[in-house]
């Protein structure tokens, strides 16, 4: 039916096996429809008199299409995407390991799935029992007296982190105002001071890609509220003067919090909680194989020092020590920050975690890091002459390279190597962060491997990022207007952002 408003004039072209597909909206045909219904066989009522002012005066604009339609669409659009699933995903910062399938299936085993949050607490004792022991195991891997598990991503703990932080100088009837940050922090790091009111003074790195030391002394003083720091930091590098640090803040009265997303490379060798920090997050969906992308839940516990403890979120969950086996929840917590999350944050992610945690064993989980730890340094030696490194020091479990040698000889530069491997069938890693103000000016290229990549995968990619950089020399055009054999080539990115255009047609 050619009238239909939204109907391309011609049928879709399809290639290869890249199936195109137009927005739903734009699919179908009026009347069409996926569902056949009996007919009503009982009186049919009357909306307006039924919903009032809440029924609709037009029908919802729903797309008309068939099943079919629908089953293709959703799947063509899934089979553009990439995946874990599907290949290495070397996005640095990220930790995009593999998810072992038995997370998933106790995740959905029915004793968990099927629990409604606001069951009597009798009845929820094995979901409290799960999350009791992972608040332990997170404890004892990280070094920490307590730990909340209620924020729902790592960003959402450093705001946990921090209102602790603000209510533990409260309590002892200071207000400092400012929050030391180096400046290769994460974005969500000086963010999250914002939210919480506080002043970020960042700090510089120093020559080594290390915290400057000298500027962190200068900055400390009876207005700290605390230290923001990074281990490893986003440079993928460990921050050796980190007790240094929590020493200067500690003697000028101030907290020191860890963003632990990058726990990966520290588990079973460091326990942040024993080496002078006081408050620290953990990304689940990092660290304990949770899966996460496209925005689905994340989770991001909290640990804490038993100074902290009172002024955790409500409610805590407590093994009580009089009745054997008993779980309850704590509301009354005179001190606490008050409840972050509905209900107890995304329990989901708890089960997965816990799973991954109890079949790794510490053995296993110190066996992870040293193996996420080797993949990214034997990267890094496989291509730092191609693409120079931001700093010359050994590599934790990410690695962060430069375009200074290619953009200088060839013109090709960050942006172009990501879009062209997409032709080479790899997701692009994290580029552009840390940013060029910690790089010396170059434009970044962050490869985190994660330890479950083998060394065959980490070979061929290696293999095809030397073989862009030879292409960066021999037709740099080809670089620098991929990709070539994805759905979609590359976008005026810019002109994406600013005048997006929201509508299908035709390439
Ligand atoms: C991922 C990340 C965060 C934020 O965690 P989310 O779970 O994405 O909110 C903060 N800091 C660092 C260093 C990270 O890598």
């Amino acid at each position: 039916m050619s009238d239909h408003p939204n109907r391309p004039a011609k049928p879709i072209a399809t290639r290869q096996l890249l199936h195109p597909s137009p927005p739903i909206f734009e699919q179908g045909s009026p009347g069409r429809t996926g569902a056949s219904l009996p007919p009503l066989d009982v009186p049919a009522i009357d909306p307006k008199a039924h919903f009032g002012a809440l029924a609709r005066s037009e029908p919802p604009g729903l797309p008309e299409v068939s099943e079919v339609e629908v089953t293709r669409h959703f799947t063509r659009l899934s089979r553009w995407n990439y995946a874990i699933d599907i290949g290495l995903y070397p996005l640095g910062s990220c930790t995009m390991k593999y998810n072992p399938k038995v997370n998933e299936r106790v995740a959905r085993m029915p004793g968990f799935a099927g629990l409604h949050p606001a069951q009597p607490v009798s009845t929820l004792q094995g979901a409290l029992a799960v999350m009791w022991k992972l608040e332990r195991l997170l404890c004892e891997i990280s070094g920490f007296a307590r730990a909340t598990l209620q924020p729902a991503a790592g960003a959402h703990g450093e705001l946990a982190g921090l209102m602790m932080i603000r209510a533990y100088h409260q309590d002892r009837g200071r207000h400092p105002t400012k929050v030391l940050i180096p400046d290769s922090a994460h974005g969500t790091n000086p963010a999250s001071c914002t939210l919480n009111g506080f002043q970020i003074v960042p700090i510089k790195t120093g020559a080594d890609g290390l915290l400057d030391i000298d500027s962190l002394r200068a900055a400390a003083d009876g207005d700290t509220a605390a230290v923001m720091m990074t281990n490893p930091s986003t440079l993928g590098l460990f921050e050796e003067r980190l007790a240094d640090a929590a020493e200067i803040i500690h003697r000028a009265g101030g907290l020191v919090y860890m963003d632990g997303a990058n726990l990966n490379a520290l588990l079973g060798k460091v326990r942040p909680g024993a080496s002078g920090v006081d408050v620290m997050h953990i990304n689940l969906h990092k660290t304990f194989t949770t899966p996460h992308g496209g925005g689905g839940p994340g989770s991001g516990p909290v640990g804490v020092t038993a100074a902290l403890e009172p002024f955790l979120p409500t409610p805590t969950v407590e093994k009580d020590p009089g009745v054997d086996g008993a779980y309850r929840l704590l509301f009354n917590r005179p001190k606490s920050v008050g409840r972050l999350r509905s209900f107890f944050g995304n329990f989901g992610m708890h089960v997965r975690a816990y799973t991954y945690i109890r079949e790794m064993g510490g053995p296993g989980l110190t066996q992870a890091t040293e193996m996420a730890v080797l993949n990214a340094n034997y990267l890094r030696s496989r291509l730092k002459d191609a693409y120079p490194l931001a700093y010359e020091r050994p590599s934790m479990h990410e690695v962060v390279f430069t375009d200074k040698r290619l953009k200088r000889e060839t013109g090709v530069q960050t942006l172009d190597v990501a879009k062209r491997l997409m032709d080479y069938g790899y997701h692009p890693p994290t580029i552009y962060f840390p940013l060029p103000a910690v790089t010396g000016g170059a434009g970044a290229l962050m490869i985190e491997p994660t330890e479950t990549e083998t060394p065959e995968t980490l070979d061929a990619f290696a293999d095809a990022m030397l073989s862009i950089a030879d292409e960066a020399r021999t037709e740099p055009e080809t670089v620098k207007t991929a990709p070539h054999q994805t759905a979609i080539r590359r976008l005026d990115e810019t002109r994406a952002a600013r005048h997006p255009r929201l509508r299908w047609t035709r390439q």
